[in-house]
């Protein structure tokens, strides 16, 4: 009799087997199929096959692909996700599949359409239809753009289906045909020697650092050597932090590509399912994704590139918290293909793998023609009078660049308007009803020009009304404390009042066709003012920006978080990066309270591998990564200490091991909608030693009640 192994969606640590079926009907490896479990039927997955005699075993039901959904590689890659962050193997496999794959779908692909403008700007006709100019307007400048990417761009389907009703655009089944459009660059020397050796890596497991500074042609170098990989019959698997914020990343793939399928967070389930199947079928040969696109399925890829690798969106942080870079290593290794991981700030695992040999690094030190990387200023404000977080000699730099038509980016690392509400009397501050954690007023345009105020909390987006008084004191002298974006779009709408004025962070760009628009209104030119967070940090290319200024850099730097300094040293580079980018020259300002701190300095003086240099010996000399592998386990329940038991019983667990414990501490906010949280930090100098402890916990569980506990291993942070 033959017995399969199936991998059933359910939290659970181990595989089950069945017998295989009697109809003939094939259940290879990586085909899904219906088995009974627990008293009901569910969808899971043959991961292996063997003789056996068995003969209590509960038989299959449905085979529900012929073809396996599943390519061997992928089931490695499950089984090593399961090994490598303590989960459970069920879960992985149920993390692979699309959800529509989870419930059994049929893996036949819908042919989706897109959509293209059938005129080159949108007519007079349209002046009393706001929203169809708007999007046809859209879709001229992204060219076609399929079902998926209208609904990541906002566009509603009936706006979409009064333009075709006009006739200004045309839906046409998509039926990628890729090609090779000749880029019209010529590559730089440094750029050829990058494609060169990507080129020559082919069909090796190859790990490339392509560290190049902000606009230095990274992205020209990804499309070289991906056309030699379609040349070669292969296909092509690209990561990006976020599509919908930066839609000129696929636009230049399509126009160089003549196609390429995208999967990120806005679409839809049918259509991540359909660009899934397109990929494993090999009709499509580019895939451009966010974290998750790393699990799809290829018939034959050849290269995986992943575009600012440092980018924390790359960690899943609920779940099976897997870095997608890391996987996307992993996955290079098991099909024996190169990796280009690309980023003008590189985390700092990555340099301590180029350090040690075990991935190759390709340089880019300058941007191509006449671009220029901006000169940096360090603005003490220690004794100035601040406006709303900006002080004079900064204004009054400003006042310069809108003078000559520059641009001017204000980066505030927060949302909303201040952070703090504090009362003048008493001290009294107002705090979330729920979370450990203060309260951030929000101001919104109310009806006749009013504006509304309501206090919000980052950490569950419960919102409260602004108290008149104190509660409790009654003093009436409240005052708001801190500067977020929209203090300092005010701010600066009172000083420039002639200005356009653009604020982009996550309260702006819910509506990504408006963010779209704002973007084009800048790249179109012209005196501008830009106020946003850390959003405007993700690649956007903003050639006329000529002025940076970064309002506090020192709360990233001052943070307790061991990642924290990097991150701002990361962000800051970025945000700097986009100024200078076309002919003219750009400088970047940065205020602080503290000019003398070690990280600001060696940035300031020595650029982002001068700061690397003073963080890394600051890593080494406590052993945290890259020079110490950590993992944190959380813990979270109702009952404080319930939480806090639980972990106090996974200590003495790892206890044996030769693992650095610390804790159980109280997370970040310790309690978050209502649930108290508390962490164990398992520190090793050597990972195969924390994944020993790691599987010992998982063989021999606490005992957790009521409460949840995960494992979170490669953290983004501590907190
Ligand atoms: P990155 O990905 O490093 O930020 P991009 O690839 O987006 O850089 O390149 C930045 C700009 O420079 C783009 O407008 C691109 O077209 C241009 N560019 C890239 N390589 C060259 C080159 N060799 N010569 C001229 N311009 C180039
Ligand atoms: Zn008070
Ligand atoms: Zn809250």
């Amino acid at each position: 009799m033959q017995v399969v192994t199936v991998a059933v969606p359910r939290p659970l640590r181990r595989l089950f087997d069945y017998a295989a079926g009697d109809d003939g009907v094939p259940s290879a490896p990586g085909s899904r199929v219906r088995v009974p479990f627990g008293g009901a039927e569910v969808v899971g997955v043959v991961v292996g096959q063997a003789e056996g005699s068995e003969h209590d075993l509960k038989p299959i039901g449905e085979v529900l692909d012929e073809t396996p959904l599943l390519t061997p590689d992928l089931i490695e890659l499950a089984n090593w996700l399961a090994r490598y962050y303590h989960h459970p193997i069920g879960g992985a496999y149920a993390t692979l599949l699309p959800k529509l794959a989870r419930r059994g779908a049929p893996a036949r692909a819908t042919r989706a359409l897109v959509w293209q403008p059938t005129v080159e700007a949108p007519p007079a006709t349209l002046a009393r239809a706001p929203a169809q100019r708007r999007a046809l307007a859209m879709l001229i400048e992204h060219g076609g753009v399929d079902d998926a990417d209208v609904a990541a761009l906002g566009v509603p389907r009936r706006v979409l289906n009064a333009l075709d009703g006009r006739g200004l655009v045309r839906g046409v089944p998509l039926d990628p045909t890729y090609c090779v459009v000749p880029g019209g660059i010529e590559l730089t020397d440094e750029q050829r020697s990058a494609v060169a050796a990507i080129d020559a890596s082919r069909g090796t497991a190859v790990v490339h650092l392509l560290q190049g500074v902000t606009g230095s042609g990274k992205t020209e170098v990804y499309m070289r050597a991906i056309e030699r990989v379609l040349e070669a019959g292969q296909q092509a698997l690209v990561l990006v932090p976020e599509i919908a914020l930066t839609p000129q990343t696929t636009r230049r793939f399509r126009a160089r590509f003549g196609a390429a399928a995208t999967l990120h967070s806005g679409a839809t389930d049918r259509q991540r399912f359909d660009a899934w199947i397109d990929c494993l079928s090999g009709r499509h040969r580019i895939l451009i994704g966010t974290r998750s696109a790393v699990l799809a399925p290829f018939q034959n890829l050849g290269i995986i590139v992943v575009d600012e690798e440092h980018d924390p969106s790359y960690k899943q942080t609920e779940g099976l918290t897997y870095s997608a870079r890391d996987v996307a290593v992993k996955r290079g290794q098991l099909l024996g293909i190169p990796v280009v991981l690309g980023s003008a700030t590189p985390c700092l695992e990555t340099l301590e793998n180029v350090r040690r040999r075990r991935y190759g690094v390709l340089r880019l030190r300058e941007r191509p023609g006449a671009a220029h990387l901006p000169r940096f200023s360090v603005l003490d404000v220690r004794g100035l009078a601040l406006r709303e977080g900006l002080a004079e000699p900064l204004l009054r730099r400003m006042d310069r660049h809108l003078a000559a038509d520059g641009q001017v980016l204000v980066f505030v690392n927060r949302r909303g308007y201040a952070p703090v509400l504090v009362c003048g009397d008493c001290g009294w501050q107002a705090l979330c009803a729920h979370c450990d954690a203060r309260l951030t007023t929000h101001r919104w345009p109310g009806a006749n020009g009013s504006v509304q105020a309501l206090m919000v909390c980052h950490h569950c987006e419960e919102r409260y009304r602004l108290p008149a008084a104190c509660p409790d004191c009654g003093g009436e002298r409240l005052r708001l404390v801190g500067v977020g974006t929209q203090r300092v779009e005010d701010a600066l709408a009172e000083r420039y009042p002639g200005v356009p004025l653009y604020r982009i962070d996550r309260d702006t760009t819910r509506r990504t066709d408006r963010l779209a628009a704002d973007l084009d209104a800048i790249r179109a030119g012209g005196a501008a003012i830009l106020v946003g967070t850390q959003m405007l940090a993700k690649g956007h290319h903003l050639p006329d920006v000529t002025l940076v200024a970064v309002v506090d850099a020192d709360a990233g730097f001052l943070s307790a978080d061991f990642r924290a300094p990097e991150r701002t040293a990361q962000l800051i580079v970025q945000v700097a990066g986009r100024a200078g980018r076309a002919g003219r020259p750009g400088e970047v300002w940065i205020q602080t309270l503290d000019p003398d701190n070690g990280n600001l300095r060696a940035l300031i003086d020595s650029g982002y591998e001068g700061f690397v240099r003073t963080e890394r010996d600051i890593r080494r000399a406590v052993g945290m990564p890259p020079f110490g592998a950590l993992a944190i386990v959380r813990a979270e329940s109702r009952d404080e200490a319930g939480a806090v038991r639980v972990l106090e019983d996974v200590s003495m667990r790892m206890s044996p091991f030769a693992v650095q414990l610390a804790g159980p501490s109280p997370a970040f906010p310790t309690r978050r909608a209502d649930r108290y949280r508390y962490q164990l930090l398992a520190l090793s100098e050597r990972r195969p030693e924390l994944h020993r402890a790691l599987a010992a916990l998982t063989r021999s569980p606490p005992d957790a009640g009521r409460a949840r506990w995960s494992i979170d291993v490669d953290p983004l942070g501590v907190f």
